[in-house]
């Protein structure tokens, strides 16, 4: 399986490492012909405003856009969440998603209380381990489709979210060295969508 980790702002390489820990290929992407051959894709975490106006100067806007429409797995973290999201609130005027998830997110929903936090929360991935969670200027889910299954909630928001192909999550995996949420977007997302269209 090749990962593509969408590598116009934001921590890139971090993902990459994570991806790598669990085995597939993964590569940084910006270019349509990179894009096109992708199998899985990865938005990072970011700006979420700023991601979205360089995939259009880039071109790849309405091709990543359509790649998740058409099923490819992804999975974004924080702002890569926002960019997933149906609908965004306190979003700048403006602000684009590619969508995907049938989510309401709030932007920088935990800003207005504290900027950056870490909890430990427990993950619905079948271990019993809780998941340290890094929480950047964090977006939290408000809304979800019937269509989504929360995998995590802090305070009772949702802070991780599913749908058969997309998986998302308000914090930042990529920057505490446990790949279990990479291993999980691989192994239950992932993979058996990619089964399911061969
Ligand atoms: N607040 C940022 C946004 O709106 C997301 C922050 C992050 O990705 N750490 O895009």
């Amino acid at each position: 399986m090749k990962v593509g980790v969408l590598a116009l702002q934001g921590d890139v390489r971090e993902h990459i490492a994570s991806l790598l820990a669990c085995d597939v290929e993964a590569v940084a992407v910006r270019r349509a012909i990179e894009i096109e051959k992708i199998d899985a894709l990865v938005l990072p975490g970011g700006e979420s405003t700023t991601i979205a106006q360089l995939a259009e100067v880039f071109g790849i806007y309405q091709l990543i856009k359509d790649r998740i429409a058409g099923g490819m797995p992804v999975y974004g973290s924080c702002a890569g969440m926002i960019l997933l999201a149906q609908e965004i609130l306190d979003a700048k005027v403006g602000q684009k998603s590619f969508g995907g998830l049938d989510i309401t997110v709030r932007r920088n929903a935990f800003g207005r209380q504290v900027d950056s936090f870490e909890s430990d929360i427990d993950f619905s991935d079948g271990s019993n381990d809780p998941i340290r969670a890094v929480f950047i200027r964090a977006p939290w889910v408000e809304k979800v489709g019937d269509s989504i299954k929360i995998l995590a909630s802090v305070n009772s928001h949702p802070v991780a979210v599913r749908s058969e192909t997309a998986l998302a999550t308000s914090f930042h995996p990529e920057l505490t060295g446990d790949n279990r949420i990479h291993r999980y977007f691989i192994e239950q997302v992932a993979r058996p969508a990619l089964e399911k269209v061969k």
